[in-house]
């Protein structure tokens, strides 16, 4: 197994990450099992480059390479929001239930028709001088339900239904969700770069 550091505080992000990458031999250890790495902060533009300058900071720190994963949900009807702020939409101290409830009464009045939303996750590899060598992209389109269903997943999961499956991913088991999702969807373009430099890793 190859060791490799992700950028990330979220632990069901970093548990998705590792059921992506251990099939193709990575082990993935978060930036929290290690002391003294500093928060990194935010404040991109674009989900590409929050994931940029994530495994780029981590990177330096640690002098290690570093994957940095940004992600969130661009909903239609409120013109891509919460977008990069997906995490932080409901102001500080926000968790996923607040971010749910502000998302499911900033949505009130809108029909079902007009509910269309989108996952997007940016996924960026750092050397340890803070050079990135591969930046990744995927997206997943859904709906936003109503009301929650499931407890699978995290975030806005129990709310984002897959229209071909008539079910959220909060309702879908995780397998399914490591072929559908977002982060899948980066992960199988970032996968196949990860593995021509592997012998370069630890
Ligand atoms: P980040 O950790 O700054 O990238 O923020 C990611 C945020 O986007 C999470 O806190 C969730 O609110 C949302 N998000 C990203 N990916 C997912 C997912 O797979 N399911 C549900 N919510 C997600």
């Amino acid at each position: 197994m190859h060791t490799i550091v992700l950028a990330s505080r979220n632990k069901k992000k970093s548990q998705e990450v590792s059921e992506l990458l251990a099939p193709h031999g990575f082990r993935v250890v978060p930036v929290t099992e290690f002391a003294d790495v500093p928060e990194v902060e935010e404040d991109g533009q674009t989900f590409a480059e929050n994931a940029a300058k994530k495994a780029r900071e981590v990177a330096v720190r640690l002098n290690r390479w570093v994957i940095g994963e940004d992600s969130g949900l661009r909903v239609d009807a409120l013109n891509g929001a919460p977008g990069i702020y997906s995490a932080r939409f409901s102001g500080p101290g926000a968790t996923d239930e607040s971010n749910n409830r502000k998302l499911i009464e900033e949505l009130r009045d809108v029909p079902d028709e007009k509910r269309g939303a989108g996952y997007i996750c940016s996924v960026a590899l750092s050397d340890p001088t803070g050079t990135v060598q591969v930046a990744c992209e995927g997206t997943c389109r859904g709906r936003i339900l109503k009301e929650a269903n499931g407890s699978g997943g995290f975030g806005y999961d129990p709310y984002f239904l897959i229209p071909e499956y008539h079910l959220t991913f909060g309702q879908l088991s995780s397998l399914v969700k490591h072929r559908l999702s977002h982060r899948a969807r980066a992960f199988s373009l970032f996968i196949p770069e990860l593995l021509k430099i592997r012998d370069r890793f630890e």
